[in-house]
């Protein structure tokens, strides 16, 4: 840290990204899943004609690049309907997907619509593993045939892995799996505990060890790779909780990153419907004025409202004091530094957590799948607290 920086006052300029979460419906039951623990709540989805003037008013601000995630986005039947008005609009799109309710007739109707981008997930290269950690027996090799018919639209493969406690002493073998599928780009992306994914975080959470492993794994094949001369990107993102300064959440609060979630609800980010604060939706505001001029927006926006600690430190400008949902979820105070920079004091407890993880051990409770039983006794637990 470094004495007395002076207080940013925002300049807002338009978002660059509009993420539509279609629906938190989704056939799989990842225990890692970023959905809000209360997904089951927001079953009343935004229709077909409110999502194309979302589309239109998104564009309209001058977001260009377009997400279509969920819950599994494919659930919507009308998704080619929305990809077409994207592609009229202009956008550059780009669907999210688990691979499940994908079909070689809908991944050509997708291509037809004009679809630019799509990322398929997989769960684990061994299938007994990935039905387990997907909930899902026929998932898997679903997933498999649809990452090639993918590829065989034209598309570049590009696929993404949450890794995890039970699946990352596989990375190698996760690795070859997409080498075989022909996958142009791989992300290998640690779980980041937000949303689902904070219930388990003690189930999921990797040993330093493992995390080491995993890394000199991946590093290995990238230099095999480059050997073959095959061209296929390895991304391998490290979890939060084992740095030391914290990630520039969405590129700043407010700042590029727009997210309508399924019933309507604008988000800056898809994880901010955990925080104590009300957002506004697209049913009552237009997304103009939701940007530039909602408190939800605006809140965590330039540097006044940010502790002491941060408004004083020279990274404040890089790391925007990091993830607002993180410090909420850590310490229950959302405006307060995000517990992964080493000056938070709240980074011990941080680091105990961390150690807790070192001992691999049976623990007591097996992860939670994420499915609306569960999430209908995981809040009324909460609820009655
Ligand atoms: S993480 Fe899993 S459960 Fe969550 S939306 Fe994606 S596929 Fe569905
Ligand atoms: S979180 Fe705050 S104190 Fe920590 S490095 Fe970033 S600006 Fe500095």
């Amino acid at each position: 840290m470094s004495a007395d920086h002076a207080s940013v006052v925002p300049s807002v300029t338009p978002p660059l990204w509009l993420l539509a979460e279609l629906t938190y419906r989704c056939p799989l039951q990842c225990s890692y899943c970023s959905n809000p623990i209360d997904f089951h709540r927001y079953h009343q989805e935004l229709d077909t004609q409110a999502w194309c003037d979302v589309l239109r008013q998104g564009r309209g601000l001058g977001a260009a690049q377009l997400g279509f995630s969920g819950g599994e986005p494919l659930i919507r039947k009308d998704l080619e309907v929305l990809v077409e008005e994207a592609r009229s609009l202009g956008f550059y799109t780009n669907l999210i997907t688990s691979g499940v309710g994908l079909d070689v007739k809908r991944v050509n109707a997708l291509s037809a619509a004009g679809l630019d981008h799509i990322q398929i997930s997989l769960q684990a290269a061994d299938p007994d593993l990935a039905s387990a950690l997907a909930g899902s027996k026929k998932a898997h090799a679903n997933k498999l045939a649809m990452a090639r018919a993918v590829k065989d639209a034209g598309y570049p493969m590009v696929l993404n892995v949450v890794i995890h406690r039970q699946n990352i002493d596989q990375i190698g073998d996760i690795i070859a799996l997409c080498d075989q599928l022909g996958a142009d780009e791989v992300e290998l992306a640690n779980c980041q505990y937000y949303g689902w994914a904070f219930l388990n975080r003690r189930q999921l959470m990797p040993t330093r060890d493992q995390l080491k492993r995993a890394e000199d794994e991946t590093r290995r094949w990238r230099e095999r790779l480059q050997a073959r001369g095959r061209d296929m990107t390895l991304h391998f993102v490290v979890p939060d909780y084992y740095e030391k300064q914290p990630k520039p959440c969405m590129g700043g609060w407010g700042s590029i990153f727009m997210t309508v979630a399924p019933d309507g609800a604008v988000l800056p980010c898809h994880s901010a419907r955990e925080l104590p604060m009300s957002f506004p939706t697209v049913n009552d505001l237009t997304l103009h004025d939701i940007w530039y001029q909602s408190d939800a927006f605006n809140r965590f926006r330039g540097t006044a409202w940010m502790p002491q600690r941060c408004q004083q430190c020279d990274q404040h400008s890089v790391d925007f004091a990091g993830c607002r949902c993180q410090a909420y979820l850590l310490t229950g105070d959302m405006t307060d530094t995000d517990p992964v920079c080493e000056f938070s004091p709240h980074h011990a407890a941080l680091e105990s957590m961390v150690e807790d993880a070192q001992v691999i051990r049976v623990l007591e409770s097996g992860a939670i799948p994420r499915n609306v039983h569960m999430a209908r006794q995981q809040t009324s637990t909460k609820d009655s607290e």
